[in-house]
């Protein structure tokens, strides 16, 4: 460890801990409140959350539930999609999106990217649609809204079913070109979203949402994260048990409050980065789009011909932790092999995964940490 290290509080990719001791008293009465009233499920915080929540979206009907691939996987249960199905994702994300597509035995159809702000390639899901296609799941990747006015347009012509999965872009608006602004998770049929805690809203175990505005659906979807029963005993279809706890809720009740202020934290800290790398022919800083903010979950740079790997094993001996998200296309990846796929055919997933790298994001980053870590980055490139 160096000395200029030694001065500087331990360094992580997300700091919760530091984060709590912000809002201790009140997590810690919230917390003991629940245990006090001992409505450990669907009590009256899990009502206050969901409220809260749908309010500060902007959408109709929030349906919390267990965790984010939950809230996939009861969004395609409630929306009929039926075996064989055809459902298109993008290749360059996290394994829930695609895991829950085939685990319902449907057909997860997988296309590329863009190179410059990792979402789904608009050209490619069009292309990629055939009579069999029922819904398309964008991924809101890294905090930044996909193309969502694209994706619509394409949806309605096609009558295809939207999924947004919006687990790392809580709180991030989507501007359309008439000037109308969404949450992300409220543009399509159905958004889902995951409260897992390094989250950008996390709570202190799992827990995850579905959001729609559509009232029938909201109906649907109650009724399947609870066993498909509407009324108790009563089972008009198959469901699972997916539920938010009360003490999950009663934490991110408060949290919530706290979501906007954390999302400038984290652009302040992107902002940081993003100058202190500007120019840098080797490093290209993660690009924003006009027609969305950004809540950085991740603050994802590209690298050109650096060694990635003595890049990170530098990083590490300096105390500074970085993550590769993700090091292999879904296409490559044992569980997805698919006869219809082989290396090369998704060229910048392939390309993304081999030169990505993500460097500590959260609330609770100084200058000093941002500085020392741009520092030793630099350092590393430049020699
Ligand atoms: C975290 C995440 C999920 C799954 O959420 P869990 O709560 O961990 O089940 C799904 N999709 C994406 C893109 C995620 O980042």
């Amino acid at each position: 460890m160096s000395i200029d290290q030694k001065i500087l509080p331990k360094i992580q990719m997300v700091d919760l801990k530091t984060q709590y001791e912000k809002i201790k008293t009140e997590v810690d009465a919230a917390i003991q409140n629940v245990i006090e009233n001992t409505a450990f499920i669907n009590g009256p915080e899990v009502k206050s959350f969901q409220a809260e929540l749908e309010q500060y979206l902007g959408v109709k009907h929030v349906i919390p539930c267990a965790n984010g691939t939950d809230a996939l996987q009861i969004a395609m249960m409630a929306l009929d999609l039926k075996p064989g199905d055809e459902v298109i994702t993008a290749d360059f994300t996290y394994v829930a999106t695609a895991e829950v597509i085939a685990l319902l035995g449907l057909k997860p159809v997988l296309v590329d990217v863009y190179p410059n702000t990792f979402d789904i390639n608009i050209e490619a899901v069009e292309k990629a649609i055939t009579n069999k296609t029922k819904a398309i799941v964008p991924v809101h990747l890294f905090g930044q809204c996909a193309n969502m006015e694209a994706l619509m347009n394409l949806a309605h012509k096609h009558q295809l079913f939207v999924i947004e999965d919006t687990a790392q872009a809580i709180g991030a608006e989507y501007v359309f070109s008439n000037g109308t602004k969404q949450k992300a998770g409220t543009i399509g049929t159905v958004g889902c979203t995951s409260f897992f805690p390094s989250k950008n809203l996390g709570c202190y175990g799992d827990g995850g949402a579905i959001y729609t505005n559509d009232e029938a659906l909201a109906a649907k979807i109650k009724m399947i994260a609870n066993h498909g029963q509407s009324v108790q005993y009563v089972h008009d279809s198959i469901g699972v048990n997916s539920r938010l706890d009360s003490i999950q809720a009663a934490i991110l009740r408060i949290k919530l409050r706290h979501l906007d202020e954390y999302a400038a934290a984290r652009n302040k800290a992107a902002d940081f980065y993003d100058h202190a790398f500007a120019g840098n022919p080797k490093i290209k800083t993660p690009e924003r789009v006009k027609n969305s903010t950004h809540v950085f979950h991740q603050y994802t740079l590209q690298l050109k011909d650096v060694n990635r790997t003595s890049l990170r094993e530098f990083l590490s001996e300096n105390g500074i932790p970085a993550m590769i998200y993700y090091p292999i296309p879904l296409h490559l990846q044992k569980a997805y092999s698919d006869p219809r796929y082989k290396e090369g055919d998704f060229p910048v997933t392939e390309s993304l995964c081999a030169s990505v790298i993500s460097l500590p994001m959260h609330t609770e980053l100084s200058e000093e940490t941002l500085q020392y870590i741009a520092d030793k980055v630099l350092e590393f490139i430049n020699r």
